[in-house]
């Protein structure tokens, strides 16, 4: 059987139906307004604009219901949201043959509307549904025509735009609707060939995507595990290190505590390393993190406590300001400590002496801005949308610090995404860098 949209694609498409419908219900009362205004065409203006009333009413209620079903997500969605995709394309035509009707008939160029609705029923409807909505077009359309050919409906003239009635011309009648109904026939056949298509590479493209979600999880899985492993035996050689180092085994001689000053300092690094290797693991694994209110205030300040030190050491004014109006937000807030602190040492490892710090935390509505600026080294031009890739180092940074493990902003970004916030960086290089996260409260 053929797909239909797949699940949360056909609810967005619905959506997009229903803010295309807000924008008919204007155009109709504008092209009203301009016919009878501008270019003096007398209309059922009355009658147009209750029939705009209609689809607006409909839509509007139409876009409750769909809230309703995607609020309760009930097992039958897709047969639900397809069944409400089928009908309302079945409204409009209805709605477009009656304003078709009371302004002009066959005579009214807008009848060639009935062609957008084909390709909206092709983009939404399964192949035989949107051919079941072509055929229901015509009918409409013939019907229309036919009763006010027969005077059981009343024909209303477009006086001033057609020099004269064409709905009793046999000819024309017979000739457009001809043209219409191929036309019909033909749109919904080249849609839905493209549509259905695409519709198919969707679908691989997703279970593609899928199995890859699948292997990064086991590989990420992996990685936890080793490094786990690999934490646990540089603790122990570490802990071996540390009693030797400060001459509890006897004193040793400069050489031997040169080699096992540096042997414990590079298990220092390599242990750093793993434990950030570990916990952006961590949080890529976990679905979501575990969320409460706290003080953004007071996070900022155990943050910058944290660094604190190290700018003075480097002779760098390191401040900040905090808006008033900003104070609890809800998150992970050791994350959210960490994220900032890492984003202040960075700073401090890439301002040279005597530079300077600024975060600001600015109130926007229901999100909080945090921006740091630095007077450091920056980012090559070239290189900045790279700084968020996991183990991704810029040039001139390496050449300014060989340590560093590249993670830092990476697990600035999960943490970030996590929250359903932005980060990003605007820096140049030799100038400074400024490093924005934009928080939802
Ligand atoms: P690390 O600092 O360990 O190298 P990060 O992931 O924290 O790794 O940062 C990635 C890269 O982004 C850094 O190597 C550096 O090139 C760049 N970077 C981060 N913060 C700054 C900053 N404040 N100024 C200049 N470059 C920065």
């Amino acid at each position: 059987m053929e797909n239909l949209a797949p699940r949360e694609g056909l609810i967005e498409r619905i959506y997009w139906l229903i803010r295309l419908r807000w924008i008919a219900v204007a155009g109709v009362i504008f092209t009203v307004l301009f016919a009878e205004k501008i270019v003096n065409i007398p209309l059922q203006s009355l009658t147009l604009y209750a029939i705009a009333a209609v689809l607006g009413v409909y839509n509007l209620i139409f876009f409750l219901y769909l809230n309703r079903i995607k609020r309760n997500n009930p097992p039958d969605l897709p047969t639900v949201a397809n069944r409400v995709a089928n009908i309302q394309i079945s409204f409009d035509l209805l709605s477009l043959t009656a304003l078709v009707h009371f302004s002009g008939g066959i005579e009214n160029p807008f009848v060639y509307y009935f062609i957008f609705h084909m390709i909206i029923a092709s983009i939404l409807l399964s192949r035989r549904a949107s051919y079941l909505q072509a055929t229901l077009a015509a009918f409409l359309f013939i019907l229309m025509v036919g009763m006010e050919y027969f005077n059981i409906l009343k024909h209303y003239h477009l006086e001033g735009f057609v020099s004269y009635s064409l709905h009793t011309n046999k000819i024309y009648i017979v000739g457009i609707s001809f043209v219409f109904i191929s036309t019909l026939y033909l749109a919904v056949y080249m849609a839905t060939s493209i549509s259905v298509k695409l519709r198919q590479k969707e679908k691989i493209l997703k279970e593609a995507n899928l199995l890859l979600e699948e292997k990064d999880r086991i590989k990420s899985n992996y990685v936890l595990r080793v490094s786990h492993d690999i934490k646990e035996h540089l603790s122990a050689i570490q802990g071996c290190l540390d009693p030797v180092l400060q001459g509890l085994t006897g004193e040793l001689n400069p050489g031997q505590k040169d080699l096992v000053r540096r042997s414990s300092e590079r298990t220092g690094k390599l242990m750093s390393f793993v434990k950030a290797l570990l916990e952006i693991t961590r949080i890529k694994l976990s679905k979501e993190m575990e969320t409460g209110p706290f003080s953004l205030r007071k996070t900022v300040e155990n943050a910058v406590n944290f660094v604190e030190a190290r700018a003075k050491d480097k002779d760098i004014r390191l401040s900040y300001n905090i808006d008033p109006a900003v104070d609890i937000i809800t998150g992970a807030q050791i994350y959210i400590e960490e994220t900032i602190a890492n984003l202040l040492a960075n700073s401090v490892k890439y301002t040279p002496k005597g530079g300077k710090i600024e975060m600001k935390i600015k109130d926007k509505g229901d999100r909080v801005l945090i921006q740091l600026s630095d007077t450091g080294i920056g980012i090559p031009k070239d290189e900045i949308p790279r700084v968020f890739e996991e183990f991704y180092r810029a040039r001139n940074a390496k050449e300014m610090e060989r340590d560093g493990t590249g993670l830092g902003l990476a697990i600035a970004k999960e943490v970030v995404e996590k929250h359903k916030g932005k980060i990003w960086v605007e820096s140049e290089e030799g100038k400074g860098s400024t490093f924005s996260i934009l928080l939802p409260k």
